[in-house]
């Protein structure tokens, strides 16, 4: 993932792909240009890394020259194509091949015949590295290309977004996925952790688990840890303004995440209105909240397993994990209806394999993202 102004993009064409492109481009160009001497003209500012390679490739005495064209602004074209470099002055008579970076609507390309054909060279041919075909208004034949490529904003390989990206080697296209933000809701041992390690990886979403935070600070001994450690030690749950603070400050420590996972977190009806209301204030919200279910048989025996590998005395005493079931009943089931009644609740079956669990959840999230996009 790259991370331009505004915009993420992501992974879209290799610099190993681009460049055996390049080589069968200019091995087809030196085929029918060998016995003469072109000139070639890279359109700036994108095509300049193109027609680094494309020259560094092609093995015949050639010529190279730019023109400036300008045409986006952000993420759209904005249809007037300025001219910023002229043409080349000393190419009458000579066979010229554009070196363009990519054609899309043609636009461009249209301003290129017109500059070259009021000249009196003796033929011109265009030759992009990428061509969008669904797009490309076929108004002029494209001579060469390099791959042909769906209708994505992309970037690198000299190609920018806002001016930005272009010394990237490889080409990344615009992530067209939203945020998405999820609680997992459920029970101690319900496997929200198990599950949120799985769904970071696939979604790219950050995890915030508040029991790991806290425990992080417990061994720490930060001035949270000791707070939180007598309320933990017992069961119960640690007070609500230190919780919600401490989440707050999770996000904000990460403006670049593409969404969250909320994972023990809220708790209670006050954290969960607080949640709604610090994500509003940011312009995200939750998308869904999935509450994992379980037995209480099965969960006081996943606890207890955990406990001895684990080591926390909170999984390993009984007493104390009734003690959460019982904080778990009064203070957070009640928030089932507090996303219901936002129609943002989806109950999925935590009973079973975990990979089976897994693909319960990301059916789930998946169909969510359709209907979002
Ligand atoms: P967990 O790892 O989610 O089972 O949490 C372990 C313990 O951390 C809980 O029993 C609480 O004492 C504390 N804790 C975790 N999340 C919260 C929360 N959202 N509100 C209050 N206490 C929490």
């Amino acid at each position: 993932m790259v991370k331009l102004k505004d915009k993420q993009f992501v992974p879209f064409l290799s610099e190993e792909e681009i460049l055996g492109a390049i080589k069968k481009m200019a091995a087809e160009i030196a085929e029918d240009y060998k016995d003469k001497v072109p000139i070639f003209v890279g359109v700036l500012n994108g095509a300049f890394m193109f027609t680094s390679d494309f020259l560094k490739n092609y093995p015949y005495p050639c010529e190279v020259s730019f023109v400036k064209l300008s045409s986006y602004s952000g993420l759209t074209s904005t249809g007037i194509v300025e001219t910023l470099l002229d043409v080349p002055e000393n190419i009458s008579g000579r066979s010229v091949i554009i070196l363009e970076d990519i054609i899309d609507t043609g636009r461009t390309l249209q301003k290129l015949v017109h500059l070259f054909s009021n000249t009196n060279v003796k033929d011109f041919k265009i030759a992009s590295l990428f061509y969008k075909s669904e797009l490309y208004n076929g108004e002029y034949t494209i001579d060469y290309f390099g791959m042909e490529i769906p209708d994505k904003f992309i970037v690198g390989y000299g190609l920018d977004y806002k001016e930005m990206g272009r010394n990237l080697r490889a080409v990344y296209q615009l992530n067209q996925n939203r945020m998405i933000n999820i609680v997992l809701f459920g029970k101690p041992g319900a496997g929200k952790g198990t599950q949120a390690a799985f769904l970071k990886e696939k979604y790219n979403l950050k995890h915030i688990s508040t029991g790991d935070v806290f425990r992080y600070n417990i061994k720490n001994e930060t001035k949270l840890g000791k707070l939180a450690q007598s309320y933990m030690d017992k069961g119960d749950l640690v007070p609500d303004e230190v919780t919600i603070k401490m989440l707050q400050d999770e996000v904000d420590n990460n403006p670049d995440a593409s969404g969250f996972i909320f994972d023990g977190f809220p708790r209670t009806a006050a954290q969960a209105e607080a949640l709604d209301n610090f994500l509003g204030s940011k312009d995200m919200q939750i998308d869904a909240t999935i509450a994992l279910e379980a037995n209480n048989e099965v969960l006081i025996a996943r606890l207890l397993e955990r406990g001895k590998v684990s080591g926390r005395s909170d999984d390993q005493d009984e007493t104390k994990i009734r003690n959460r079931f019982d904080e778990y009943n009064q203070k957070t089931a009640p928030l089932r209806t507090y996303y219901e009644s936002q129609g943002k609740l989806h109950v999925v079956d935590g009973i079973g394999e975990i990979h089976e669990i897994t693909e319960r959840l990301t059916q789930l999230i998946d169909k969510l993202q359709t209907v979002n996009k």
